[in-house]
């Protein structure tokens, strides 16, 4: 039998809110900030507080929620999910459930296949727990419980089973993430928690339309842990089913070291978390003048960017697509190129998506920690662009910069690179390289063409690559001919 998998994907993004979601604790970096130190009464679960709804929370999850298209409900209700854990020291979590605030929106993705729609259900607002840390050493075996992140905003984005393969789930995944950090409301700095997927993961036979059994894999905190745990339920549902047996519908935990899933708890149902509504907050209402003040400070998302960049400066599909997906790469384009004047998108493009990329992979170093900003990177293209050094050259500039920095100016002063286009400074080194070699000479004259790359490289070679290519070629071809 050939299967087909279906794929749902939950994702949790904290949103980058300057306050938490019902206290005015700040939100601190929470992988880096010292424990325990924004909490107060209402985040600590103290009985007796009352929580009041972050604004800003709102507005970003509406921000979100637009930007995939959803339906901002007018009304939406807050919940108490219930359930007992150490780093949520209320003993219930506040959150959206029957009334999220947006819902039914999709998000188009690329891939190999082309275009696919993947229906989002549903973008709800809550909030996140705190962080417990397990330590082990010989004589003890203790928790330590960190409320910083206790109540700060999360968002909640819940697609329909509509993903059918892993690399639509990455695509998701990495589109989802472009989108929530052009939209400013998440870092997507997945290494410190502000995004998190959970996988809703079944089989059927290829064809079918039935919703098997699924299960739902928990804490996969990276698109790599992602793509092994979706990849390892597949195989083992196969096997499961190739055998005879039913899947069973289960929570399923990600084990990172062992590149497996392994049983947390048999699917819970809503009923076990008791959800009632939350007796301390008034239904958020949204009226529409709110979601159109929202919708009018919507920036230009990735697609449109990626659009744009082809339509603009005749850039590739896999290129714009490229620029465009990161918001940092986008604005080092657009302002290179706006600080480049007369050098062409394209080459702008060429130059960053080649040589600084090829920097950055070879380094390991964050497109954020550059060492050359825009206007440097312009000024160099610039040089380029007039002449003023050949694309040899540039290139030997542009590494210097990227690994220590400092200006192409000086870099050319200090090194003496400025290209020379002296016509007699150029035809005096031809003359020379001819008579140096009269028996490549010989053999061009006698119709090895060929040979009159050779005599570039050597004419270059002889003016320690700063010459002008074009009035080498130029004079090189004449001076061949026999003129
Ligand atoms: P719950 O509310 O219990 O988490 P939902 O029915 O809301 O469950 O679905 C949660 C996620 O699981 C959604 O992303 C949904 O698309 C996905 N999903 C639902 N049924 C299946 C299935 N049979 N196979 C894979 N994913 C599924
Ligand atoms: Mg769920
Ligand atoms: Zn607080």
């Amino acid at each position: 039998m050939e299967y087909e998998v279906v794929i749902g994907l939950e994702v949790h993004a904290e949103l980058a809110t300057r306050t938490k979601m019902f206290c005015s604790c700040r939100v601190v970096d929470s992988t880096q900030a010292e424990p325990n130190t924004t909490v107060c009464p209402v985040c600590a679960g103290m009985p007796g507080v009352l929580p009041v709804v972050n604004r800003q929370a709102v507005d970003y999850a509406m921000k979100v929620g637009l930007a995939l298209g959803c339906t901002i409900n007018h009304t939406s209700l807050f919940d108490r999910k219930n359930y007992f854990y150490p780093d949520l020291p209320k003993g219930y979590q506040i959150s959206q459930y029957e009334h999220p605030l947006a819902s039914d929106g999709q998000l188009v993705v690329d891939t190999s296949q082309g275009e696919k729609v993947i229906r989002v259900r549903r973008a709800h607002l809550e909030e996140d727990t705190g962080k417990l840390t397990h330590v082990e050493t010989d004589t003890e075996n203790y928790s330590l419980v960190d409320l910083n992140r206790c109540g700060v905003p999360l968002l909640e984005i819940v697609t329909e089973p509509d993903i059918r393969s892993i690399e639509e789930a990455k695509a998701y995944a990495t589109s989802l993430r472009a989108i929530l950090r052009a939209l400013g409301v998440n870092s997507g700095d997945m290494e410190k928690g502000v995004i998190r997927f959970e996988a809703n993961i079944s089989m059927r036979e290829a064809g079918t339309d039935v919703l098997n059994n699924r299960v739902e894999i928990k804490n996969l905190n990276s698109f790599r842990a992602m793509e092994r745990g979706i990849a390892y339920e597949i195989d083992r549902q196969i096997k499961i089913m190739e055998s005879g047996g039913t899947v069973a519908q289960e929570t399923l935990g990600w084990d990172e070291a062992n590149g497996c899933t392994y049983t947390q708890r048999s699917k819970e149902d809503a009923h076990d978390y008791r959800y009632f509504p939350e007796p301390d907050l008034p239904p958020l209402v949204v009226d529409a003048e709110w979601v159109h003040r929202v919708h009018s400070t919507l920036p230009e998302l990735p697609r449109a960017r990626a659009r744009r960049y082809m339509d603009e400066f005749g850039l590739s599909a896999a290129d714009s697509a490229l620029l465009a997906a990161d918001i940092s790469v986008a604005e080092y384009f657009e302002n290179t190129l706006s600080a480049a004047k007369d050098v062409p998108g394209k080459t702008v493009a060429a130059w960053i998506l080649g040589e600084v990329y090829a920097h950055l992979n070879r380094t390991s170093e964050a497109f954020e920690s550059l060492r050359i900003d825009p206007a440097g990177l312009a000024d160099l293209l610039v040089r380029l662009t007039k002449g003023e050094v050949n694309a040899a050259t540039a290139k030997t500039i542009l590494v210097t910069l990227l690994e220590k920095g400092g200006s192409a100016g000086e870099i050319i002063k200090a090194q003496g690179l400025q290209q020379t286009s002296d016509k007699g400074e150029i035809a005096a080194l031809v003359s020379k390289a001819l008579a140096e070699n009269p028996t490549e000479l010989e053999s061009y004259r006698a119709g090895k063409e060929t040979l009159a790359n050779w005599f570039f490289g050597q004419v270059m070679r002889m003016a320690g690559g700063k010459a002008n290519p074009q009035v080498v070629r130029d004079e090189l071809a004449r001076q061949l001919k026999g003129d």
